[in-house]
């Protein structure tokens, strides 16, 4: 099966999900995330594409917006968890969510997410894109 046949699969599947994305699914776009108007979606071309707010114009995503959207693929159908960025051998672990690639507001500070908080004052970590790890230099 290729990727485009998967993810068409996955596509159909997903337009009769009862959850967000049931809602989100278009003709051709699997939604990979929503946060409160803007959804990333990703192509059976293997591009993903998103909009600035809710029912705004598709564009590309940049490569930050790629990489985040790509773990939240990974994560949201687990047969497109290859797509996820494989940490390079020159990565450095994530300081602003020690490597958990999520974090959590403490009066108004950004601390590393740990087991067990509320998951509403869970983020996923700006500081890496959720991946835990970011490269330098
Ligand atoms: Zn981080």
């Amino acid at each position: 099966m290729t990727n485009a046949e998967l993810i068409d699969r996955l596509i159909e599947e997903t337009a009769q999900a009862p959850d967000w994305r049931g809602g989100l699914a278009r003709p051709g776009h699997l939604p990979l995330f929503n946060s409160l108007g803007p959804v990333m979606y990703l192509t059976p071309a293997g591009d993903v594409v998103m909009n600035d707010e809710e029912d705004g114009p598709l564009r590309l995503a940049d490569q930050a917006e790629r990489d985040f959207a790509l773990a939240r693929a990974a994560e949201q159908y687990p047969e497109l968890a290859y797509l996820k960025p494989l940490r390079p051998q020159l990565a450095a672990t994530c300081d602003r969510c020690c490597g958990r690639g999520k974090v959590t507001l403490s009066q108004g500070t950004i601390l590393p997410w740990r087991d067990g908080q509320e998951p509403e004052w869970v983020l996923y970590c700006p500081g890496c894109n959720s991946l835990g790890w970011t490269v330098t230099g």
